[in-house]
């Protein structure tokens, strides 16, 4: 399963993670991509960090979700978690993995999540938590940086490439081909007389082998 990312986010969390020295995390939106997901944007969290890893800012994750209600009325694709190692190795710390089981929302319905985490070498480790009907874990294996900005805007562009662009079949005419009659004497006439004149005329007939 891949993490398809699309350039200018990635800059985005890249920004985010090389300028700051603490382990920050936000959320994104994804969508579902090709074979895995697409991280449509990124958002930082307002948070409290102290030096070691920081769990989830409840108060920060509650004014966020009401930034996103208020910009796109819905909470809708927003299924990321993403953090920051700052200097340190990307792996899954204990801290982590109890924000991770945080985020099943306990129902059978939609409930899965992605995590993500970065360091400023931008060495990466994510993961796929489907909590129902029983907790599993899948690792992706692949980040892969598109050159989209993202599915909504390639969708969009679809669509008016679909409405605004008409493609204008050119077909060349070509004359009608003289029909020869099959009882076309094949004289000393036809060869010297007939056929030069079909052929300036870029008409072909190709003779019968046996008569060649
Ligand atoms: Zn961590």
């Amino acid at each position: 399963m891949t993490l398809y990312i699309p350039l200018l986010v990635y800059c985005q969390i890249k920004d985010f993670v090389e300028l700051c020295d603490l382990e920050i995390s936000g959320l994104g939106k994804i969508s579902k991509y090709r074979d895995g997901f697409l991280v449509e944007k990124v958002k930082l969290l307002e948070q409290e960090v102290s030096g070691a890893n920081t769990k989830m800012d409840a108060a920060g994750l509650g004014k966020l979700y009401h930034e996103i209600i208020q910009e796109e009325g819905n909470l809708a694709g927003w299924k990321l978690w993403w953090h920051s190692h700052a200097d340190m190795s990307t792996f899954w710390s204990g801290k982590d993995i109890e924000t991770i089981d945080d985020f099943d929302n306990e129902t059978p319905n939609n409930n899965w999540w992605l995590s993500v985490v970065f360091n400023h070498r931008m060495d990466w480790k994510a993961r796929l938590d489907v909590y129902h009907p029983s907790h599993i874990t899948i690792n992706l294996d692949y980040l892969k940086v598109e050159q989209i900005y993202s599915q909504e805007i390639r969708e969009d562009c679809r669509l008016q490439i679909a409405q605004k662009v008409r493609e204008i079949k050119v077909s060349y005419k070509k004359e009608d081909p003289i029909e020869l009659p099959l009882d076309t004497p094949l004289t000393k006439e036809f060869f010297k007389k007939i056929l030069p004149e079909l052929r300036k005329k870029s008409l072909s007939y190709n003779p019968p082998l046996d008569v060649l």
